[in-house]
């Protein structure tokens, strides 16, 4: 028997999403349920997806197969595809595995032709049906001249004002059949014109056009970045819905409208929508006439709105969410055109969930798995005001590196940044590129955009830390900074000029968008508490000051899994006494220098051990190359000179000896340790005497510290800077007199690291799983730079996401997973953990449950994400 592509409504159900794509799947439900749904047909997501195989073109046996089912389609409604006298005409529709909003438009009204709309008012002498026919009529002209040929809707529209203004009328409403008759004309007039043919009046042809639309809209640009953005496989593909159409815009005994079961901004359990009498579907979504609130719908028809207000409570029962669904009304009569969960806003999921588990509709497992980790992000970050941000259209975009919404002035450079918040203003920090040295100004801004940098990128990860909106690598940018001005999709925008960021999409807008602020619900705690037992995996945050420590400690962290000592060297003074480390010409120098910097970080680990209360701590140390400490620019490298000291030549000399061609695989982690072991001494002394201090006043708080050395490639290379860290700990520990307990370990985040796990774990008491450099380095690709190239690679489909946001499980994957054995191998009891920026991504998450690490560590502001993910793949594996 052939395969079959192409299935009645009535020969599916629910279950069948892949296959039918949501919306085709829901309908055969609702069929399955004795709903009043028109039945039609849905061609399958295989389909589409043979479309493709075959090189664009839709298979014979797949086109025989739709002509079949159209046949039964006919018989089933009782009317023929284009037959004058009693015509079929359909809707078709769009419908993936997962709902994309706008990925397609709808076609309506599908199968009319001249003779088809000549038939129909022949059979209806009403003289407003001639008007409703030739209105039908012109709006499928319209529909499918845009979805199918790509001509653009709005020389249509201009046609249509054209016409009204020869009429001298102002509303559609006032155009007379005649005039509908007139448009529909002019329309295919223009169609020839443009396209060089008649307009398709063969109804089969149409259909079979309208289906390839849908293939082909799978792969359209939009679709593309929303799936990236949704995580939606490309191979999925797309279904298409082909439905006998009923008129909502028959007469006033007729109608159209959407309505949610339960508020979807705020979750309040009240049915929700609104209709339009006397219309067709995109009447209420192009807002042209001011639609009723569908309560008044008890008072225009009242059969009609029990009936639905029976069937809503139904699908809601049934489907145990929150149902969004299409309905038109046609002479009275009721129909369903769609249903599925609804989209809501965080807010709305939370209440949503928690409000079904207290009516004893769900289980509390059931409402963990019905929030998606990712969204929690809305509830922690200022969002836009949804009205405003409908209104405005981007200038361009970059990568969505730290979520939320910012509105504020431009600067250039981290002093002004500091210096206009100073002022009370709010400000957008646009840069090349960030370093370590624009910390107080990145905070100082409400968000921050660079035209270089990836995911992992300075900009993205500080950001993302201090929860501040960032988005990153905006490669259209062509900035001028000295001049104080960028340019972007054609316009230029000065200091102090307006522009908006949205950290979630990566938008960019020319113009002040307001922001509303995050507010976290009551139910929000509730909530994390059932996610919170039911999850296996610790999470904590990758935090290097007390505050964010503490914002992630309120957001649940349960310890530190990454403290980057590098960023502990930049604030005031203490750059100066970094400096002076790395311009000394001996080790007494470097020596001296290192004793001003312990006091500072000495302090620093002593404010978080408290921030803490007895939560683990991980303490990384120094790991970037020397040269980001120092100056570029000659002008700086003067001042610089002679505020240590030196002079301008030799620190110079200094600046271009520790140049590197390729500073990410340069002089850097554990070989700075190997060069010049007392800054792991000095980093020691500071971790140990501020366990040391806080242990002493608060004894119950048991610290035990864990020193990580960074980008560990060796066995002999670890052991070589622990003994460092164990002569000096344990010295210090002896002369303290105290009984301090304490752990080295190491990042795996180097390939060899990876591969050689079983021989590191003998002298590492943990791991922690490095995923920023383990990418990069198992990639080749630089995290800094990939942005440049990576959407090349999603537009040839090499790629569907950015490696360095979600793991890449087959391949870095394989050697996480690999080291996880290895190491388990030599020490059984080997605290495992991950704090590359993958630790807050939910799909790595689950990953990271899956081959038994320990905990994952992530940004503050995503702890409630990884708590999420952590619970839904506990639930997932039972
Ligand atoms: C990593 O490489 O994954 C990591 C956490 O370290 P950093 O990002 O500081 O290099
Ligand atoms: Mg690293």
């Amino acid at each position: 028997m052939a395969h079959k592509y192409v299935y009645l409504f009535s020969e599916g159900d629910g279950s069948m999403k892949e296959l039918l794509g949501g919306k085709g799947a829901n309908l055969a439900e609702m069929v399955r349920l004795g709903l009043p749904v028109p039945q039609g047909f849905t061609v399958s997501t295989e389909a589409c997806t043979r479309y493709y195989d075959d090189g664009k073109v839709i298979g014979e046996d797949i086109h025989a197969q739709i002509e079949e089912y159209l046949a039964k389609t006919e018989e089933i409604n009782g009317k023929t595809f284009g037959d004058p006298a009693n015509p079929l005409l359909v809707s078709v529709r769009s419908g993936a595995r997962a709902s994309m909003p706008g990925m397609m438009d709808t076609i309506l009204n599908l199968g009319l032709n001249d003779d088809v709309a000549a038939g129909m008012i022949a059979g209806n002498p009403d003289p407003a049906f001639e008007r409703f026919v030739y209105d039908s009529y012109r709006r499928f002209i319209q529909m499918f001249s845009d979805v199918v040929m790509e001509l653009s809707k709005k020389r249509f529209e201009e046609i249509i004002d054209e016409l009204k203004e020869q009429k001298q009328v102002k509303d559609d409403i006032e155009l007379t059949a005649a005039d509908m008759k007139e448009l529909v004309a002019r329309f295919k007039a223009f169609y020839k014109r443009e396209k060089g043919g008649d307009f398709p009046a063969d109804p089969k042809e149409q259909l079979l056009e309208a289906v390839k639309a849908v293939f082909r809209s799978w792969d359209n640009p939009r679709a593309n970045v929303y799936r990236r953005m949704n995580e939606i496989p490309y191979s999925w593909g797309t279904a298409v819905n082909v439905q006998p159409m009923v008129y909502g815009n028959l007469n006033n005994d007729s109608g159209t409208g959407v309505a949610f079961t339960r508020d979807p901004a705020t979750g309040e359990k009240a049915l929700f929508g609104e209709y339009l009498i006397n219309a067709q579907g995109e009447d209420v979504v192009a807002g042209v006439r001011t639609p009723s609130e569908i309560a008044q719908l008890a008072q225009d028809m009242p059969e009609v709105y029990a009936q639905f207000v029976e069937i809503a409570n139904k699908l809601e029962q049934h489907y145990k969410d929150m149902q969004d669904m299409e309905f038109t009304i046609e002479n009275k009569k009721l129909y369903m055109l769609q249903t599925r969960n609804g989209k809501r806003t965080a807010a709305a999921a939370l209440r949503i969930a928690v409000d079904q588990v207290d009516e004893g509709m769900i289980t509390e497992e059931q409402a963990i798995a019905r929030v998606e980790p990712q969204q929690l992000d809305a509830l922690l970050h200022p969002q836009f005001d949804s009205k405003a941000l409908a209104a405005a259209a981007p200038i361009g975009s970059g990568l969505a590196a730290s979520p939320g919404a910012a509105c504020g002035r431009v600067v250039f450079t981290a002093a002004d940044a500091k210096e206009w918040a100073l002022k009370g203003e709010k400000v957008i920090l646009v840069r090349l590129e960030t370093s370590p040295d624009d910390i107080e100004g990145m905070e100082a801004a409400e968000g921050i955009l660079t035209v270089r940098g990836g995911m992992t990128s300075h900009a993205a990860v500080v950001a993302r830390g201090m929860g501040t909106c960032c988005v990153s690598g905006c490669g259209d940018i062509v900035m001028h900074a000295a001049e104080k001005y960028f340019t972007l999709g054609g316009n230029k925008y000065n200091e102090g000029d307006y522009i908006s960021l949205n950290g979630t999409t990566g938008n960019i807008y020319g113009e002040a968008i307001p922001t509303v602020e995050a507010t976290i619900s009551g139910d929000f705690e509730r909530f994390m508490g059932w996610a919170d037992a039911r999850r296996v995996l610790k999470v904590r945050t990758n935090a290097d000051n007390p505050r964010d420590t503490a914002q992630a400690v309120k957001f649940g962290a349960e310890g530190i899994g990454l403290c980057r000592t590098e960023h502990m060297f930049f604030e005031g003074d203490r750059i100066k006494s970094m400096r002076k480390m790395i311009v000394a010409k001996d080790e007494t120098a470097r020596r001296a220098a290192l004793a001003e910097l312990l006091p500072y970080q000495q302090s620093d680990f002593t404010a978080m051990f408290e921030a803490l209360e007895g939560r683990p701590m991980t303490v990384r140390f120094l790991d970037p190359p020397l040269h980001e400490f120092l100056p570029q620019k000659d002008d700086e490298i003067a001042e610089i000179a002679a505020e240590l000291g030196v002079t301008a030549e030799e620190l110079k000399n200094k600046v271009e000896s520790l140049h590197e061609f390729n500073p990410m695989m340069g002089h850097r982690g554990c070989r700075l340790a190997v060069s010049y072991p007392e800054i792991a001494e000095m980093q020691t002394t500071a971790v140990i005497n501020a366990a040391l201090a806080v242990n002493a006043a608060h004894p119950e708080y048991n610290i035990v510290p864990e020193i990580m050395i960074p980008l560990i490639c060796e066995l002999k290379e670890l052991k070589f800077v622990k003994d460092v860290v164990v002569k000096t700990a344990d010295a210090l520990i002896a002369a303290s007199g105290a009984d301090l307990k304490y752990m080295v370990g190491t990042m795996i985040e180097i390939p060899r690291a990876a591969l050689l796990a079983d021989e590191i774990a003998k002298e590492a008491e943990f791991f922690s799983f490095g995923t920023n450099d383990l990418t990069q380095m198992t990639f080749g690709f630089s995290r800094d730079d990939a942005g440049a190239f990576l959407d090349a690679y999603y537009d040839t489909k090499i790629f569907e996401n950015d490696p360095f946001a979600r793991l890449d499980q087959s391949g870095v994957g394989q050697l996480v997973k690999m080291a996880v054995e290895r190491g388990k191998a030599a020490r059984p009891n080997i605290k495992l953990g991950i704090c590359g920026e993958h630790g807050g991504d939910p799909s790595s998450v689950k990953f990271c449950h899956a081959i038994g690490l320990n905990y994952v560590s992530c940004s503050p502001f995503r702890v409630p994400i990884a708590r999420l993910a952590a619970a839904q793949a506990a639930i997932a594996s039972l």
